[in-house]
C-alpha cells in the first residue's frame, strides 16, 4: 500500500464532467488499496477570470485583497471533488491551506511555504478517507490567506508529499509526459521516461511549461519522486528523479529548450578600466532587473563592448538606465534589440562527454543560423540567435542530437 499524492490542474478539472472522471480515477486508486491524498487547481480560466474583476476596480490590486480572491477558485474544486467522491461511496473531506494549516511566509502572491501540519490528514487517512486540498495558497502566521505564485498548485502537491513522506508525487495535466521539446515545433519530439530533477529545473527555467520552476526546486531538495502523467490518457508519463542513469543508453542530451521572453541590451565604447561591470549592471540590478546572459568583448583601443540579456518586460526600463549609464561613463552608445530568441540543449550527460558545444554550434552553422551569445553550464548550453530562425534552430538540434522519434512503418 502507497501512499499518493495526486495533483490535478486546471484543465483536469475544468468542467463538472470531468470533475466526475477526476473522481473515478481516484476512486480506483483507492479501491487498490493506496491512501490518496488529492490537490486541486481552480477550474481553468477561473483565477484569470478572478484576477480580472480586481483589476476592474484597480490597476495594481492590493496583494492580500488579491489573495483572499484568487484562492476562492481552488476552494470551489475542492469541494466539488470531495462530493464527486462521497457520491461515489468514497469517503473524502476537502481542506483549505488554512484548514491543513499550510504555514508561508507573508509574501502576498508569492509566498513561500514554511511548514505543514501534517496531522489533520494523516487522521484522515487513517480513517480511510480520501483528503481533498486545494492548491495553490495557504496562510500566515497572522491568519492571513496567502498565495503561491501562478501554477502553484504544483508546489502544493510536492510540499504535501514531501511533508508526508509519499512514495509519489503525481501531477495530472493536460499533456501525458514531459517531451524532448515542444512538439508544436517538433512533431518527432519524444517523452521521455525519466529525466533528472536538475534537467527538468533548467527545461523549466528555460520555458518549458509542464511544472512550476519552485515545484521541481523543491521535489529535488526533499527528493520527491515526480510524475507527471496525462489526466485522461492512460501511460507512464515522466518521472523525475535524483538518480542519473550510468548506462550507455543514457542520453547525452535529454532534451530542447527555448524561449523568446528575452531582450538584449549593448553598450559599446565603453572605456576599460576596472569595474567597469559593475558601474553598467550595478544600476541594472538596483532597478530590480535580473539579467540572464552576459558577454565582454576584450577590444583593442582601450574601449569594450558589453551585451547582456534580461526579460522582455524589463526591456524598457533596462534601456532607459543603460543610456544613461552610457552618457554617465563616456560610452559611445547604449542600444537594444528584442528580436532575439534563446535556444538551450539540456543533459547531465554533458558532463561526461566532451565536445557537446561545438556538435552545438555546428548544427547551427549548417542552417547558417547566426549565434549572437553563448552560455553554459555543467549540463546546458544556451545560445541567443535571431527569432525569426527560432524554430529551424529546434529542429536542426533535435535532429542533430538524435531526439527525432524513429518514423512509424509506413510513414
Ligand atoms: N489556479 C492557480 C493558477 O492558475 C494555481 C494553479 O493552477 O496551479 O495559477
Ligand atoms: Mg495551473
Amino acid at each position: 500500500m502507497a501512499l499518493i499524492v495526486q495533483k490535478f490542474g486546471g484543465t483536469s478539472v475544468g468542467t463538472v464532467e470531468r470533475i466526475e472522471q477526476v473522481a473515478e480515477k481516484v476512486k480506483k486508486f483507492r479501491e487498490a488499496g493506496d491512501d490518496i491524498v488529492v490537490v486541486v487547481s481552480a477550474m481553468s480560466g477561473e483565477t484569470n477570470r478572478l484576477i480580472g474583476l480586481a483589476k476592474q476596480i484597480m490597476d495594481q490590486p492590493i496583494p492580500r485583497e488579491l489573495d483572499v480572491m484568487v484562492s476562492t477558485g481552488e476552494q470551489v474544486t475542492i469541494a466539488l471533488l470531495s462530493m464527486a467522491l462521497i457520491k461515489r461511496g468514497v469517503p473524502a473531506v476537502s481542506y483549505t491551506g488554512n484548514q491543513v494549516r499550510i504555514l508561508t511566509d507573508s509574501s502576498h502572491t508569492k509566498a513561500r511555504i514554511l511548514s505543514i501540519d501534517d496531522a489533520n490528514i494523516r487522521a484522515d487517512l487513517k480513517a480511510g478517507r480520501v483528503v481533498v486540498v486545494a492548491g495553490f495558497q495557504g496562510v500566515d502566521e497572522h491568519g492571513n490567506i496567502t498565495t503561491l505564485g501562478r501554477g502553484g498548485s504544483d508546489t502544493t502537491g510536492v510540499a504535501l508529499a514531501a511533508a508526508l513522506k509519499a512514495d509519489e508525487c503525481q501531477i495530472y495535466t493536460d499533456v501525458d509526459g514531459v517531451y524532448t521539446t515542444d512538439p508544436r515545433v517538433v512533431p518527432q519530439a519524444q517523452r521521455l521516461d525519466k529525466i533528472t530533477f536538475e534537467e527538468m529545473l533548467e527545461m523549466a527555467s528555460l520555458g518549458s511549461k509542464v511544472l512550476q520552476i519552485r515545484s521541481v526546486e523543491f521535489a529535488g531538495k526533499y527528493n520527491v519522486p515526480l510524475r507527471v502523467l496525462h489526466s485522461f490518457q492512460e501511460g507512464p508519463g515522466t518521472l523525475i528523479t535524483l538518480d542519473e542513469e550510468e548506462s550507455m543508453e543514457q542520453p547525452i542530451i535529454s532534451g530542447i529548450a527555448f524561449n523568446r521572453d528575452e531582450a538584449k541590451l549593448t553598450i559599446r565604447g565603453v572605456p576599460d578600466t576596472p569595474g567597469v561591470a559593475f558601474k553598467i549592471l550595478g544600476p541594472i540590478s538596483a532597478a530590480n532587473i535580473e539579467v540572464d546572459m552576459i558577454v565582454q568583448n576584450v577590444s583593442h583601443d582601450n574601449t569594450t563592448d558589453f551585451t547582456f540579456t534580461v526579460h522582455r518586460n524589463d526591456y524598457q526600463a533596462a534601456l532607459e538606465i543603460l543610456k544613461q549609464t552610457a552618457a554617465s561613463i563616456g560610452a559611445r552608445e547604449a542600444t537594444g534589440d528584442t528580436n532575439i530568441a534563446k535556444v538551450s540543449i539540456v543533459g547531465v550527460g554533458m558532463r561526461s562527454h566532451a565536445g557537446v558545444a561545438s556538435r552545438m554550434f555546428e548544427a547551427l552553422a549548417k542552417e547558417s543560423i547566426n549565434i549572437q551569445m553563448i552560455s553554459t553550464s555543467e549540463i546546458k548550453v544556451s545560445v541567443v540567435i535571431e527569432e525569426k530562425y527560432l524554430e529551424l534552430a529546434v529542429r536542426a538540434l533535435h535532429t542533430a542530437f538524435e531526439l527525432d522519434a524513429p518514423a512509424r512503418q509506413g510513414e
